[in-house]
């Protein structure tokens, strides 16, 4: 079976899939994005991903390229299409094809839209999962606006790549005060001595991953200790857990944190716990 993509109103081949030369993606990084899970043939939260993908759009003045509902419609037919039980779809709106220049384009011109999904195997996430991560630490890179999920992914393709040079699997990002920000595709979290969970506040300086807030919804479902507030990697070095959160990874141990090694250096049990607990708390739609 071939995969299929679908672009600017088609389902094509994904080898044959491609977008114009004067795409403002591909010249700008002027395009907005969004990855969900797919789960047990489910769609994973796909009203939180389509109000973010909303807010990105608003934020940049990108019109939504057809209406929400046949957004979700061409989300669901693309995983359908692929026969993806368990993976990722990815959605992607740009502001269009115009002629290179800075200047917004004329209202004519459309926004693009680009969707593909994958399968992905859950027995190799499960098996990262009790094996847990490594991150390495890198000073922040990125313009003030990461709240917004742009495709301008540079810096975070940077700061990955060193993580990977050094033996990690995510790179965490350093501010100006030697606060851990997020991941460079991953939200942050440690478990401190005492057992409290904490995350950055979703306010400034990280993504507001919809994973990190389904985590919170769990958190407090189970009556968790928890503090929204920034922490050194000082103390990531000094906690009895750590891990991340994305759609692509749900809760992902962390045993390393600069080749130092995290608690007891296996996957902690909270982390462990929340990734059992994870779809629980998640909206679930048929794809
Ligand atoms: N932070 C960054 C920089 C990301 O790129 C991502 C996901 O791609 C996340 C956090 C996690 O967000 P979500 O849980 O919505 O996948």
């Amino acid at each position: 079976m071939s995969r299929i993509a679908y672009v600017n109103g088609q389902y094509v081949r994904h080898g044959d899939a491609a977008v114009h030369v004067e795409d403002r993606g591909y010249q700008f990084a002027d395009g907005v994005y969004e990855v969900c899970e797919v789960w047990q043939g489910k769609i994973v939260d796909m009203p939180r991903h389509l109000d973010r993908l909303s807010r990105s759009l608003g934020e940049l003045q990108i019109d939504w390229p057809m209406s929400r509902n046949a957004v979700e419609f061409v989300l669901r037919q693309v995983v359908r299409r692929n026969l993806v039980k368990n993976g990722l779809v990815y959605i992607q709106v740009t502001r269009g094809v115009a002629k290179r220049d800075h200047f917004f384009p004329s209202d004519d011109v459309a926004p693009s839209i680009v969707v593909t999904a994958k399968s992905t195997s859950p027995a190799a996430a499960e098996a990262q999962a009790e094996k847990g991560i490594s991150v390495v630490s890198y000073p922040e890179n990125r313009w003030p606006r990461v709240d917004i999920k742009t495709v301008a992914l540079l810096p975070n393709v940077l700061a990955k790549q060193h993580a990977k040079e050094n033996g990690g699997k995510e790179a965490w990002y350093i501010d100006t005060e030697g606060n851990v920000t997020e991941g460079g595709s991953t939200n942050a979290w440690i478990v401190t001595k005492d057992g409290a969970l904490v995350t950055r506040p979703a306010e400034n300086g990280i993504l507001r991953g919809i994973t990190r807030a389904v985590v919170l919804d769990l958190v407090k479902r189970e009556d968790l200790t928890f503090e929204e507030r920034p922490f050194s990697l000082q103390e990531a070095f000094e906690a009895k857990e750590a891990f991340v959160t994305a759609a692509s990874t749900l809760v992902m141990p962390v045993t390393r944190v600069d080749g130092r090694i995290v608690g007891n250096g296996h996957p902690g049990s909270v982390a462990l716990r929340l990734r059992e607990l994870f779809h629980t708390a998640t909206d679930l739609q048929t794809a």
